[in-house]
C-alpha cells in the first residue's frame, strides 16, 4: 500500500466539468474534460460528473478508494462549510444543492465544496504566478469576472462562503442590469460580455468598423475575440472600446487596491489576454484612482495555471480541509 496522496479535483463550470487526479504537491496526474449538460438540470449534470471522475481514474489506473478525498469548485455562491450550492447562474435550476452530501454518496469519500475563482485563487498563490504573496487577489476576466481573496496566505471565504466575488462590486449604480439581479456590477461593465454588448450597440448604431466582419457578418456572433481581433487591424471603434472596458477594469482595480492593499494581483482570464491594449488604461486608471501608497506596493502579474487552476486549487481545498 503506498502513502502517496491523492485526491480527485473536479471543476465543475457552466459549459465544461474537468476531473483530475492531483497529488499533495498539486501535480496533476491524470486529468479528464468533458462537456457541462447544464441545460439538463442537477441530475444529469451530476451523472456527467460521476463518468468524468471515472474517466480520469481510468486514465491515472486508480480506484476512486485511492483518493483521500474529492474536492469540488463550482460556480455561485456556496458555503464551503456546509457544502451548499445556494445558486448558480452558469447552472439552471440549482438551488441549495447539497453538493457534498451528493458526492460523498456517489463516491464514498468526504468532499468539500468551494468556490470556483476561489479555488482558482488558492491554486494561483500555491502553484502559479501568485507564489509568495501573503496577501493577493485573484481576477479572472472572461465572460464574467470572478475572483478570490488570500489574505495572510490564507482564502478568505467570510461569514457564510460567499466573499471573493469582486465581479459584483457596484460600480455605477446605474449600470447595466446582471445576471446576479443587481445593476452597474463590474462585470456588467469590464467582462467579455460588456465589450461584445458596447460594440454591438454601437454597430447597431451605424459606426463603421471591422468588428462585424470579424465576426462573419453576424451581429449575433460579435463577441469579444472579434473586437480583439479588428483592434489587432486597426480598428478605431474595437479600440476605443478595449480602452474603454480597461478603463472601467482599473476601476475595479482601484476599489480592491484600497479595500484589501494587496501586495500582488493575479490577472487571468481569456479577456485579460487582450494584454497591454486593455492593461495599460487598466493600470493608469487603477493609478490615479488608488490611494498611491498602495498602488505603488501592487504588483500586477498574469495568471499561470490557465484552465487548469480551478480542479487544481479544487484539489488543494480538499487537501487542506483534510489537514484541518
Ligand atoms: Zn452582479
Amino acid at each position: 500500500m503506498e502513502d502517496k496522496k491523492r485526491v480527485m479535483g473536479i471543476d465543475l463550470g457552466g459549459t465544461k466539468i474537468l476531473s483530475a487526479v492531483v497529488d499533495e504537491t498539486g501535480k496533476l496526474l491524470a486529468r479528464d474534460h468533458s462537456v457541462t449538460p447544464a441545460e439538463k438540470g442537477e441530475k444529469v449534470v451530476l451523472e456527467a460528473i460521476e463518468g468524468s471522475v471515472g474517466r480520469a481514474l481510468e486514465q491515472a489506473e486508480m480506484d476512486i478508494s485511492e483518493m483521500l478525498a474529492v474536492g469540488i469548485g463550482a460556480p455561485g455562491p456556496s458555503n464551503p462549510d456546509t457544502g451548499i450550492l445556494f445558486t448558480s447562474p452558469n447552472l439552471p435550476g440549482w438551488k441549495d444543492v447539497h453538493i457534498t452530501d451528493i458526492l460523498e454518496d456517489r463516491f464514498g469519500k468526504q468532499a468539500f465544496l468551494v468556490n470556483d475563482a476561489n479555488a482558482a485563487a488558492l491554486a494561483e498563490h500555491r502553484l502559479g504566478s501568485g507564489r509568495g504573496a501573503r496577501d493577493l487577489i485573484y481576477i479572472t476576466v472572461s465572460t464574467g469576472i470572478g475572483g478570490g481573496v488570500i489574505i495572510d496566505n490564507r482564502l478568505y471565504t467570510g461569514a457564510i462562503g460567499t466573499a471573493g466575488e469582486p465581479g459584483h462590486m457596484t460600480i455605477n449604480d446605474k449600470g447595466p442590469p446582471c445576471n446576479c439581479g443587481n445593476q452597474g456590477c463590474w462585470e456588467t461593465l469590464a467582462s467579455g460580455t460588456a465589450l461584445a454588448r458596447e460594440a454591438r450597440k454601437h454597430i447597431e448604431g451605424g459606426r463603421k468598423s471591422l468588428i462585424l466582419e470579424k465576426a462573419s457578418g453576424d451581429l449575433e456572433k460579435v463577441s469579444a475575440e472579434a473586437v480583439q481581433k479588428a483592434a489587432e487591424d486597426g480598428d478605431e471603434l474595437a479600440k476605443e472600446l478595449i480602452a474603454e472596458l480597461g478603463y472601467y477594469l482599473g476601476v475595479g482595480l482601484a476599489n480592491l487596491i484600497n479595500l484589501f492593499n494587496p501586495e500582488r494581483i493575479v490577472i487571468g482570464g481569456g479577456v485579460s489576454n487582450i494584454g497591454d491594449r486593455l492593461l495599460e488604461p487598466a493600470f493608469e486608471t487603477a493609478r490615479k484612482r488608488a490611494y498611491t501608497v498602495a498602488f505603488d506596493a501592487v504588483r500586477f502579474v498574469a495568471a499561470e495555471l490557465g484552465r487548469n487552476s480551478g480542479v487544481l486549487g479544487a484539489a488543494l481545498y480538499a487537501f487542506d480541509a483534510m489537514k484541518g
